[in-house]
């Protein structure tokens, strides 16, 4: 069994801070969870972060305003960043999401992890459990990355992610569709 995923996290040059997790098995079933114990202070403090991945996750007071960019342009900025909504049902401790995972991705037999520019995706995934020797028995040690698939079959033109990008989710169900683009087009 295929699965299709994808992480937001906050890095710093020396660690990995799980943000949030999306799956998409090959047959459709799907998995997201948003990190209760995750760094929010630091990641609301992370420009990128607080514009282009926090926006999409369950918060409490979030608010955003147009912003003169240049060239007549504006561009959707986050005015009060809010607060993690820990009434949502997705936003979980990491201990949960890390048992929530072992038992999706080992739901069938044989899973195969893909992700887009998959290195520090992996990081964050096998960090779940902790220590590299602690990944759940049964789950492969490497992730397939759809970038190298994509190099290999000479960059042929990918269908275009049309909303939702930097949300785990949306990202994960797009790269399925890359996926599949591409095994329709091999
Ligand atoms: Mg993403």
């Amino acid at each position: 069994m295929r699965y299709f995923y994808d992480t937001e996290f906050l890095e710093d040059g020396r660690t990995i801070e799980l943000i949030s997790i999306g799956i998409v098995a090959e047959d459709g079933r799907e998995y997201y969870a948003v990190n209760s114990d995750m760094p929010a202070e630091l990641i609301r403090r992370d420009h990128w972060l607080l514009n282009n991945v926090w926006p999409h996750l369950p918060l409490r007071g979030y608010k955003s305003s147009l912003q003169y960019i240049g060239d007549g342009q504006h561009a959707v900025r986050t005015s009060d960043a809010g607060t993690l909504d820990t009434s949502s049902v997705l936003v979980k401790p990491r201990w949960v999401i890390a048992n929530e995972v072992r038992e999706f991705l080992l739901a069938e037999p044989d899973p195969e992890l893909w992700a887009d520019y998959g290195a520090y995706d992996h990081v964050a995934l096998a960090q779940l459990w902790g220590k590299m020797i602690y990944l759940p028995k049964g789950l492969p040690m490497f992730t397939r990355d759809l970038q190298q698939k994509w190099h290999d079959l000479g960059r042929p033109e990918l269908p275009v992610q049309t909303d939702g990008e930097h949300d785990a989710l949306a990202d994960a169900r797009h790269l399925k569709a890359c996926f599949e683009h591409l095994a329709g087009a091999a």
